[in-house]
């Protein structure tokens, strides 16, 4: 036929072909993913070019995404009635690498293919990436302008034809023969999976052999006052695959430092607690509704994976591996952003309802707790929502690290706290007498992992965070409380000379087991009380340490 112009590749398109077309693929479903958000853009194209230009030629075609498999003949077509290209566009598009990124990209692609196979499957290798799965690919295209159909065509070797095509609407298809061990993706319960994976948010409609695929909108990218609880709800136990109902949820856009849309969610219910093991991060990451990164584990901090919800940037390319993600800048910043923006609305939680906090830090706090201990950049800031009781607050009720400070005598410059197993406990142990008597509050840390906490943050406000059961614990003079006003002063102290041989026969009686007995003047009514010398470590985190056989 005159009229079939044989091509070149260009030489990295080739260079990235053979890897393609020559290696083992452990993720080639992304090649649909890549053709779908092709094609999503293109529609996405023509709905800009609409609104600036009249559309004469098709214009009442309706915008959508057709998907045919032809399970026989092991065919897959995909088709969209977007932008369309022009014999030129087809050429520079799919015959080049034009983007100076790309080029960068696949200089990546390359070395990785050179290491392990493997991980090219990693890659998202856009339009190319369908020779992962085909044996040849034909492009028929038309452009939106009404100008001559082309139909572009090539089994991904050295060369591509280019020839016409008449008799098409506008928009482009997309014509796969697949190989011979990738028939299901001629399959339409493979392609539905696929796209219920990748692309359930495209905003156009899929239709795998006619039936809607992507039906659950992409409301993140909607303005907040549009959305109705209900829907945000919907969402949720969509996304989070979720039978409760959210306990929070945070919906936010910004411009900069990058643009993000984000929309997560806390939920109701602590999985991990119910031992059903150690939960998966919740949160995806999205590139203009296309998924780039499910379940992912570089946008939020580890602590943080009790949240669900979908997390979008378009400044993120849509072709980022896996393995790019980790250390990607971008990337980095975004979990940074996130991270602080959560932090600060769990802030505003707690101001704007307590109780409703108070219930979130019973089911959620020992993520925060795992955050201090484990997040240096954001520990100062997760401080502020640390909740504990005290010796001020009710049994079973827990404040804050402000509301204690706010409250502090005068003349003291320490929190103090002590860790008992239960309030009670604590509250009739020798460690708060002295507390009591001097009216100076002092935390209930009750759960075993609370001192790891408090002497991983060591300060807060400036204020050195001490455990009562420090062997140099000095508490400062303070006025007695009312309350304290008057009470007796319990007994004579002993004689010095007593003091130091009832001390001398407590060491010859226990021995090795402690290492020194004194005098105190700490107790108030207890006739002597266990510290701990080196103020390291608390007698608790030993008894954890003991327990885990280290
Ligand atoms: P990218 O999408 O990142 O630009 P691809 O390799 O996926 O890279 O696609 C290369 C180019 O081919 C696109 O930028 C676009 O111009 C063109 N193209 C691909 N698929 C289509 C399509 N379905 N309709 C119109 N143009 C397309
Ligand atoms: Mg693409």
């Amino acid at each position: 036929d005159a009229q079939v112009e044989t091509k070149q590749f260009q030489a990295e398109t080739r260079k990235v072909l053979d890897i393609v077309i020559n290696s083992l693929y452990t993720e080639r479903d992304i090649f649909v993913r890549e053709l779908v958000s092709n094609a999503a853009d293109a529609l996405e194209k023509f709905r800009h070019q609409s609104l600036i230009d009249k559309i004469e030629f098709d214009a009442h075609v309706p915008l959508e995404i057709t998907i045919d498999c032809d399970d026989k003949k092991h065919i897959l077509t995909i088709a969209d009635t977007g932008i369309g290209m022009t014999r030129e566009e087809l050429e520079t598009n799919l015959g080049t690498i034009a983007h100076s990124g790309s080029k960068h990209f696949f200089e990546q692609l390359a070395e990785a293919a050179k290491k392990d196979v493997n991980l090219i499957g990693q890659f998202g290798v856009g339009f190319y990436s369908v020779f992962m799965a085909a044996k040849a690919v034909r492009v028929q295209t038309r452009s939106w302008d009404g100008g001559d159909g082309w139909e572009w065509a090539s089994d991904g070797g050295g060369t591509y034809t280019l020839s016409p095509c008449p008799g098409l609407h506008r928009g482009t298809k997309i014509i796969i023969e697949l190989k011979d061990d990738a028939h299901t993706y001629a399959s339409k319960f493979t392609i539905e999976r696929i796209i219920q994976q990748y692309s359930t948010f495209v905003p156009f409609p899929v239709k795998v052999e006619g039936k809607t695929v992507n039906t659950v909108q992409a409301i993140w990218t909607r303005s907040k006052s549009e959305i109705t609880d209900e829907e945000y709800t919907e969402f949720y136990k969509f996304i989070g695959n979720a039978v409760d109902d959210p306990m929070y949820r945070l919906h936010f856009s910004a411009d900069a430092p990058l643009a993000i849309n984000a929309l997560v969610y806390v939920p109701k219910e602590n999985f991990e607690v119910l031992g059903m093991g150690r939960m998966q991060p919740g949160v995806n990451l999205y590139c203009q509704k296309v998924l780039i990164d499910q379940h992912s584990e570089n946008i939020l901090p580890e602590w943080l994976r009790f949240l669900k919800g979908v997390v979008d940037s378009e400044d993120l390319p849509l072709n980022i591996s896996r393995q790019s993600l980790q250390d990607n800048a971008l990337v980095l910043k975004l979990r940074k952003v996130l991270t602080k923006r959560v932090i600060k609305f769990l802030a505003e939680e707690a101001e704007r309802d307590a109780d409703k906090y108070r219930e979130f830090w019973k089911t959620f706090g020992i993520f925060l707790k795992e955050g201090v201990t484990s997040d240096f950049e954001h520990r100062t800031e997760l401080a502020k929502l640390l909740r504990f009781e005290s010796s001020a607050s009710e049994p079973g009720t827990m404040i804050s690290l402000d509301e204690y400070v706010g409250r502090m005598r005068e003349g003291q410059d320490k929190i103090y706290y002590i860790n008992g197993p239960s309030r009670a406990a604590v509250e009739y142990g020798p460690y708060v007498e002295m507390f009591k008597k001097r009216g100076i509050e002092i935390f209930y840390t009750l759960e075993p992992i609370d001192d790891f906490v408090l002497n991983h943050l060591g300060e807060y406000n400036g204020k050195k965070l001490v455990s009562a059961d420090r062997a140099d614990l000095s508490l400062p003079e303070t006025t007695p409380a009312a309350s304290e006003e008057g009470a007796k002063e319990s007994g004579e102290p002993l004689a010095e000379a007593v003091m130091t041989s009832l001390c001398r026969w407590m060491k010859e009686v226990l021995g090795d087991r402690i290492q020194e007995v004194k005098a105190s003047s700490r107790l108030v009514d207890s006739p002597a009380m266990i510290v701990n010398v080196d103020g390291y470590m608390t007698s608790s985190m030993e008894r954890i340490l003991k327990a885990s056989g280290q």
